[in-house]
């Protein structure tokens, strides 16, 4: 067979032998096997700082970029490591392996670029080969980079909207309400959640906070607008109510 080689900017690792699978779905995948550098800071206790045995090994195996659309599987052994001194056991970490995935930091990236790029999930999976489930929790850890402050609460909109919009719809064949917040001069969705609109409503104040609620506008304002910019009659009670608070 022949053979190109390739920069692989995966540290420390080593190829030694490349070769053409069938994968349990009846597929072709590259399988690039080889050595982990085992460096300094791995054979170091990070407890108290001795040097460690090794104690064993475990196969390890990442998906990274495909060529084309055959998945590539980089395989490599990694050591676990013990301390004669606080009897600590600590398996050895892989720098190219994104966090909370069995797949390559740089296979990590391109999805996200990908999903950026606005593609959906469906399409990434097949470029990627990755698993639809593993698109959508990155999916989900890219969303949660831009817009929430430390993972779960939202990050407040940057813009100060002079016209709400407000709309309730069902979900999952009408057994289920979401409520969705609009700035209707940009068309900017600033909240999204399931529930009815009063619920809705006040955790959209209680995210935004009553500053970004007033604004440049004094409460009047707000309030008139808010009446305005949606039907019914529910919303304007609910605004005045907080105002009268
Ligand atoms: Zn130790």
């Amino acid at each position: 067979m022949q053979y190109i080689m390739l920069p692989s900017s995966l540290v420390g690792f080593t190829n030694d032998y490349t070769k053409i699978v069938t994968t349990t779905a009846g597929t072709a995948a590259l399988l690039v096997h080889g050595n982990l550098e085992v460096t300094e800071a791995d054979r170091t206790c990070s407890y108290c700082g001795s040097k460690m045995h090794v104690h064993g090994t475990a196969d390890a195996s990442l998906r990274h970029v495909s060529v084309g659309f055959d998945p590539m599987i980089v395989q490599f052994e990694k050591v676990r490591h013990y301390c004669p001194n606080c009897a600590q056991t600590r398996m050895q970490e892989v720098p190219f392996q994104a966090r909370g995935h069995r797949i390559t930091g740089q296979l990590y990236n391109l999805v996200r670029d990908l999903l950026s790029w606005g593609l959906t999930l469906k399409v990434v999976s097949k470029i990627t080969g990755l698993g639809k489930n593993t698109v959508k929790q990155i999916d989900l850890e890219r969303l949660r980079d831009l817009y929430t402050i430390d993972g779960e609460r939202l990050i407040k909109p940057e813009r100060q909207a002079r016209v709400l919009g407000i709309d309730e719809f069902l979900l999952h064949k009408g057994h289920k309400y979401a409520t969705v917040i609009i700035d209707m001069e940009t068309g900017h969705i600033l909240w999204l959640a399931h529930g009815r609109k009063k619920a809705c409503v006040y955790a959209f104040i209680e995210q935004v906070g009553m500053e970004w609620m007033a604004g440049e506008y004094n409460s009047w304002d707000v309030r008139y607008k808010w009446a305005t910019s949606m039907p019914g009659s529910e919303l304007l009670s609910i605004s005045r109510k907080l105002w009268n608070e």
